[in-house]
């Protein structure tokens, strides 16, 4: 049995860094850039109004001036003459400011009959005038790798980049395995159970980025698996759920040995999620998840998330693990590392009592793994552990 931190080495080592590619910017939302993205222009591209007002100089902007409105600028709109001693242009935000002013005095500072206005309020010293570049200006980039969060998708839009590069889409085959699963929305017999940790799986696959596809389950037997096996061919990663114990039904192990599988390991000193399986099969990483839906799911954020990462360019992320204080005691731990389902909140960690790994409800409302070193002796409460966020 090799450790989390082996068992990560060698995952991360079977996971090479896909070839980019070029998508429109509507569809750039969670995918890693590739390539630095270039800002084509200054942002904002003139000197803007960032008020509703009037354009002065700035030598003007005092208590009782009174000046003449020449002319107006909106946005999209500007006021092609100049704004001379004694002159005022009306002014609406986003739009440019016109030559010859360097202040907006604001609507609400002014008293407008007919062409004239008064200043009836001490305009004091900001000039509401957004600069030119102000923003960014053309040539600023955005760095790769990196991954495109909404702010940065607004970022490029207003960069004016249309398209970005960046690392292909994972493309990651899920097979589900057992004779006792049918499909969220089916009818399941007396003995059967709803696949369920796929589904998590998936969601977590979609929001890392990659391309899942839930694969027809594969029965526990081995024409079913490797039926789903061939239909796992071309995808990046193939992950299987479940078959992965030494019980009589299960077969991923030897199944896939039988289709290519160069194994890398077998079994993690960790729970939940011991029975964990990795290797090379053809162009493919492997990895073989135990079936129990919170195993599935915790060796999903703590070795999947990694690996899709490490395909699109992102590098070694391994989770670096938080500290909170532990608001209740807990139990000594036994010889493997422990993720603990748990709350942490106001600095301050709970570890939930049922910690079975087949309880969904409990990780449903867990947001963090607390971490348990192997043989870590029993803690109390205020005791520093660490912990990775869910
Ligand atoms: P196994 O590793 O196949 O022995 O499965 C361990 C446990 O996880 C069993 O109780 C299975 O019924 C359950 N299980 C396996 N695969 C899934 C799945 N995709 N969704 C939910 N439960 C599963
Ligand atoms: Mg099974």
């Amino acid at each position: 049995m090799i450790s989390v931190d082996e068992a990560l080495d060698q995952l991360l080592a079977l996971a090479s860094p896909l070839p980019s590619e070029t998508v429109p910017l509507i569809q750039a939302a969670g995918r890693v850039l590739a390539e630095a993205a270039v800002a084509m222009r200054d942002q904002p591209p003139f000197a803007a109004s960032s008020m509703d007002g009037y354009a002065i100089k700035s030598a003007e902007a005092e208590l009782h001036v009174q000046l003449k409105v020449i002319g107006e600028a909106a946005a999209g709109h500007r006021f092609d003459g100049r704004v001379g001693a004694g002159q005022a242009v009306r002014i609406f935000t986003g739009a440019p400011v016109p030559d010859g002013a360097d202040f907006v005095v604001i609507q609400e500072d002014v008293e407008r009959k007919g062409d004239l206005i008064t200043i009836i309020a001490e305009p004091g010293d900001k000039p509401n005038i957004r600069p030119a570049g102000a923003d960014f200006n053309k040539g600023t980039t955005i760095d790769a790798p990196r991954r495109l969060s909404a702010q940065d998708v607004a970022l490029l839009a207003s960069m004016n980049i249309a398209q970005v590069t960046v690392a292909r889409k994972p493309e990651v085959a899920l097979i589900s395995t057992g004779d006792e699963l049918v499909l969220p929305g089916e009818d399941p017999g007396p003995d059967q159970i709803i696949a369920s940790n796929t589904f998590g799986l998936k969601a977590m696959l979609d929001s890392l980025g990659a391309h899942p596809r839930i694969l027809p389950i594969a029965r526990d037997n081995e024409t079913s698996l490797k039926t789903a096996f061939k239909l796992a061919e071309g995808a990046d990663l193939v992950i299987t759920i479940g078959g992965a114990s030494v019980g009589d039904h299960d077969l991923v192990g030897d199944v896939a040995a039988d289709m290519g599988l160069e194994r890398s390991f077998y079994k993690v000193a960790m729970r939940p999620g011991k029975p964990l399986m990795a290797g090379r099969m053809g162009q493919a990483a492997m990895i073989g998840l135990p079936g129990n839906p919170v195993s599935a799911m915790v060796c999903g954020h703590v070795f999947v998330a990694p690996v899709i990462n490490k395909m699109v360019g992102l590098g070694d992320t391994r989770p670096a693990p938080l500290t909170a204080t532990l608001a209740e005691p807990i139990r000594e731990n036994g010889p493997r590392t422990h993720y603990m389902r748990a709350v942490v909140e106001n600095g301050q960690v709970t570890a939930f009592d049922r910690q079975d790994s087949s309880l969904l409800t409990v990780l449903a409302q867990a947001n963090a793994l607390l971490i348990r070193p192997p043989k870590d002796p029993a803690r109390a409460a205020g005791d520093m552990v660490r912990y990775i966020p869910l």
